[in-house]
């Protein structure tokens, strides 16, 4: 499924940045590109920075304005590299990142990316929910603009991976008592089938309980073991 994830890019001066935004976007899985009152667009200079990502310069949404470029939108999130005044509450990539990918399920959601040399102003830090500070050497923490995408990006990516990970409402964790049922029938079915021998046990089944809790298996994974280990236990 596509995230419903905007990156919304104001005022862009340099049309290499823009190219360079649409490529970290593509290599982290988002595609909708929107920018307002790009200052040179479309431009060669945009498609040779882009690799292969030529396609979301194609679909790019230009807008005028930051409030037309979010007017679909439920959450916003605007980045900076200072903190800002107003108190809008902060959030880092990675918890952005957390945020954005479970409220994207029911909404769009936009990131706002600032000027080269001005960031955003203040009107337009009013016009977001939250605001991003990417974690950066405090001597010197702004970042280039297409480097703050590839940052927020892949943060982005990771956390979106970890949801697809989780277990659903159809398939949830067994509760630790069913897990460690699940481990003393595989303790036993060991000793029953001569794998392991009961007077000198080794370390073999140590091993196999450490690799059954780094898998996490599921209810129903764990309820096809437990059924695996009966049928061998009969033979
Ligand atoms: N002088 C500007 C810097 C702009 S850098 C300022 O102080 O705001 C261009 C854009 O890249 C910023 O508007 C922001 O969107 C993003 N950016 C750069 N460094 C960042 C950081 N450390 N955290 C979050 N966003 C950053």
């Amino acid at each position: 499924m596509p995230l419903n994830i905007k990156i919304v890019l104001i005022k862009t001066w340099h049309p290499g940045n823009i190219g360079a935004v649409a490529r970290a976007m593509k290599n982290m899985g988002l595609h909708q590109l929107a920018l307002v009152d790009p200052v040179d667009f479309p431009s060669e200079e945009a498609t040779n920075r882009a690799g292969q990502a030529t396609d979301l310069l194609e679909n790019v949404e230009v807008f005028s304005t930051l409030a037309e470029a979010i007017a679909d939108c439920t959450m916003v999130v605007g980045t900076s590299a200072r903190d800002r005044t107003l108190k809008l509450p902060s959030l880092t990539a990675q918890t952005c990142a957390e945020q954005v990918v479970e409220e994207q399920e029911a909404g769009q959601v936009a990131i706002v990316f600032g000027r080269e040399r001005m960031g955003l102003h203040n009107d337009e830090i009013q016009q977001c929910h939250f605001q991003l500070n990417i974690d950066a050497n405090p001597d010197y923490p702004v970042l280039n603009l297409s480097q703050a995408v590839q940052i927020v990006s892949y943060e982005i990516f990771k956390a979106s991976k970890f949801a697809q990970n989780k277990p659903t409402n159809n398939s949830p964790y067994p509760l630790n008592s069913e897990l460690t049922l699940f481990q003393e029938h595989l303790q036993q079915t060991m000793t029953d089938i001569g794998f392991t021998n009961e007077k000198h046990p080794g370390l073999a089944f140590d091993h196999l309980k450490a690799l059954y809790r780094r898998a996490r298996p599921t209810k129903k994974e764990l309820s096809i073991l437990r059924g695996f280990l009966n049928a061998a236990q009969k033979n």
